[in-house]
């Protein structure tokens, strides 16, 4: 079967790294990104760098953003220049980015009224994730979409979930980093604790990463506290959005997030002292004494 052409709309930390990935299993890519240094490097591996999201979309049957936010997800799909502008009908429109369920609803219509399918399917996994095909994508949307996106997201992707109509999918991921971002910034404390306390360091976090409260999560961040590296996989500022857009999402859902409240004053705290562009893990460096 010939694989589809691919465009990726985003070339940062992640986006990079699934392209890469895309031309290194033979598939055709069309790369966009707003500073195109980033995309004249993947030229040099294969792919076309195109000028605009538009003529990236034009280039391709299945269309990936993967960008910041809401503001810069708006900026790669709508507009003369946008994605949408130059997406052929039956083409397969793909939001990979972590964004507010609203937007996701209103980027899904305007995606119909051009004749397009549209899959909101953000991703957990980082960096190594993105470049090894071991993402894990929460979809929303059609059945028909994600049988046309599959043969994409399964060289991507370890596993593709299904969670239900549009919108599914970045409401789980808004779930699913809101739990991050509240240990990440419990984990922080805790080790603020144990340095104000006097404990051996390395001793008492080999306690919390071992113990049942050592998540993921938590193991990531004591293993750069250990290694004292935060170069970013997982932008610390991008943590901050994310716990903002879950609390703006709960309160729409007559909800309130008192963990998530809490847990995004300390990522502000941090941003404030100027870790927003170190790795999540640097929040424990806004409880520093030195
Ligand atoms: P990143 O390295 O900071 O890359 C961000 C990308 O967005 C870059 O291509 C950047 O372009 C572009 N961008 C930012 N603002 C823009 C704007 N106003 N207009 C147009 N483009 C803009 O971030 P990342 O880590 O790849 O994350 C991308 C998305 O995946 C985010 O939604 C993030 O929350 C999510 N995510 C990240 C991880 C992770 O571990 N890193 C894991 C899961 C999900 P420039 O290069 O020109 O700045």
């Amino acid at each position: 079967m010939t694989k589809p052409r691919v465009a990726i709309l985003g070339l940062g930390i992640m986006g990079g790294g699934m392209a890469n990935r895309l031309l290194s299993n033979g598939f055709t890519v069309a790369v966009y990104n707003r500073n195109p240094e980033k995309a004249a490097a993947l030229a040099s591996a294969g792919a076309l760098a195109a000028g605009t999201p538009r003529e990236a979309a034009s280039r391709a049957d299945v269309v990936i953003g993967m960008v910041a936010d809401d503001i810069a997800s708006r900026n790669v799909w709508l507009g003369d220049n946008g994605a949408l502008a130059g997406a052929a009908r039956g083409s397969v429109l793909i939001e990979s980015s972590t964004l507010t369920v609203a937007w996701v609803k209103e980027l899904a219509a305007a995606a119909m009224q051009r004749g397009c399918e549209f899959l909101d399917a953000p991703v957990t996994g980082t960096k190594p994730h993105a470049s090894s095909g071991e993402l894990l994508f929460m979809v929303g949307g059609s059945d028909p979409a994600l049988t046309a996106a599959r043969p994409v997201l399964s060289v991507l992707g370890r596993e593709v979930i299904h969670l239900g109509p549009t919108g599914s999918g970045a409401l789980m991921k808004l779930i699913n980093n809101f739990m991050c971002g509240v240990q990440a910034a419990s984990f922080a404390e805790a080790v603020a604790m144990i340095n104000a306390g006097g404990l051996d360091q390395e001793r008492a976090i080999a306690i919390l990463t071992n113990g049942a409260q050592g998540s993921g999560i938590v193991k990531r961040a004591a293993a750069r506290i250990a290694a004292n590296d935060y170069t970013p996989h997982f932008l610390l500022r991008l943590m901050a959005k994310d716990l903002g857009y879950a609390i703006d999402q709960a309160s729409h859902q007559k909800l309130s997030l008192q963990t998530a409240s809490s847990a995004l004053a300390v990522f502000k705290q941090a941003i404030a002292q100027g870790y927003g562009d170190e790795d999540f893990s640097a929040v424990a460096k806004a409880f520093r004494r030195d």
